[in-house]
Parts: C-alpha cells; sequence; structure tokens
C-alpha cells in the first residue's frame, strides 16, 4: 500500500527565519523588532514599511546562505520517524525563484525526508495566487504542518486535516476547527501521527 502523504511548511516549521530576519534587520537598521510584534505573519506593519519594500527586504534574506542556520528543535528526528510511514512534502509560500537554494538547505540538513517541494510564493504578489489548501489537493495530502492558521483554515475547508505548528504572537487563536490540532513542538507533532 501506498503511503499517506503528509505536506509541510518550511518557515517557523523547519527553519526560524524571523528570528534571524530581525536579527539582521535590527543590526542594519538599528531598530530592537521582536517576533513578539508580528501578531500576524504580516512582516510589512511591524518593520514600519510597504508591501514592495517588505518583500525586497525578505527576498535579499532568502538570497544568503542560510547553511550555518539551524533547524528548529526536533525537526530532524521526527521527520526521520515520519518520513518511514509517509511521504513528506514540503509546501512553502516561499517564492518559487528560492526552489533550489530551498531544496539544496533541506537536502543538507535533512537528507531522504522529502518527497518534493512547492513553492506558492505569497499570494499578494503573485501574478496567479495558488493556495497551499489547492496544492495539497493536488498532492493528495491526508495533512497539512504549518504555523498559520490561514493556509489551515483553508485546508480544513478542502477536507485536507490541519496540524498548527508552535506558539508564536501570529498563530494564537480562540478557538480551532475541530479538524485543526495545535503542536506546540516537533515530538507532539510525531506524536499526532503515531510515529
Ligand atoms: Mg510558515
Amino acid at each position: 500500500m501506498s503511503k499517506e502523504v503528509l505536506a509541510c511548511d518550511v518557515d517557523e516549521v523547519i527553519f526560524p527565519l524571523l528570528d534571524h530576519f530581525l536579527e539582521d534587520f535590527n543590526a542594519t537598521n538599528g531598530t530592537d523588532i521582536t517576533t513578539g510584534h508580528f501578531k500576524t505573519y504580516d512582516f510589512d506593519g511591524p518593520l514600519g514599511l510597504s508591501v514592495s519594500e517588505t518583500v525586497e527586504k525578505i527576498y535579499d534574506f532568502l538570497r544568503a546562505d542560510h547553511s550555518h542556520i539551524e533547524l528548529l528543535e526536533g525537526v530532524e528526528d521526527a521527520t526521520g520517524r515520519l518520513s518511514s510511514n509517509y511521504e513528506l512534502e514540503i509546501v512553502t509560500a516561499r517564492h518559487p525563484d528560492f526552489e533550489v537554494s530551498t531544496w539544496r538547505y533541506l537536502q543538507e540538513k535533512l537528507p531522504n525526508r522529502f518527497r518534493g517541494i512547492k513553492l506558492i510564493g505569497y499570494a499578494a504578489i503573485m501574478e496567479k495566487p495558488v493556495t497551499k489548501a489547492a496544492v495539497c489537493l493536488e498532492l493528495g495530502a491526508v495533512a497539512l504542518i504549518d504555523d498559520s492558521v490561514g493556509h489551515l483554515n483553508e485546508c480544513v475547508d478542502v477536507g485536507v486535516e490541519g496540524v498548527l505548528f508552535g506558539d508564536y504572537a501570529w498563530n494564537q487563536s480562540e478557538k480551532l476547527q475541530p479538524e485543526i490540532t495545535r503542536c506546540f513542538n516537533w515530538p507532539s507533532v510525531a506524536e499526532h501521527f503515531n510515529v
């Protein structure tokens, strides 16, 4: 029997983007912005920049070499165990231009975990925006592991289960749909999928 497919986000689930992005941004701009300022995952508000300026800053960050940046805790072990029972597919909102560098980083840090990668880009600036939910359907994924409630709500609407990863300022929610389970860390994601 073929394995079920699990879709998995990159930023803030595997890779701690915002922490490292802010470290660089604060050092360059003399600011003191923290992750706690991000009540949503839209960067323009807390950074005080326009959307296009913000996108440029994020792209500059993504163009840099990240091989020295460590994965979030527990991801190595949990994805190792998950990948023996499931096909893992990366589904990220990074721009498709970053496919090669993102895949290279993942292969270097987490070899043989993921079958493939889909990059949808940031909807507000894409000519033809695609949702993570649509990609999950295309992949036949049974669940998406993501730190964004918005992406997960769209998944639930099309019958894909959601795992809300982490305890972040931007992903607090009074009430989650019953098809969404919050997992604060990777060991609890592994436990959720019984691996
Ligand atoms: Mg994310």
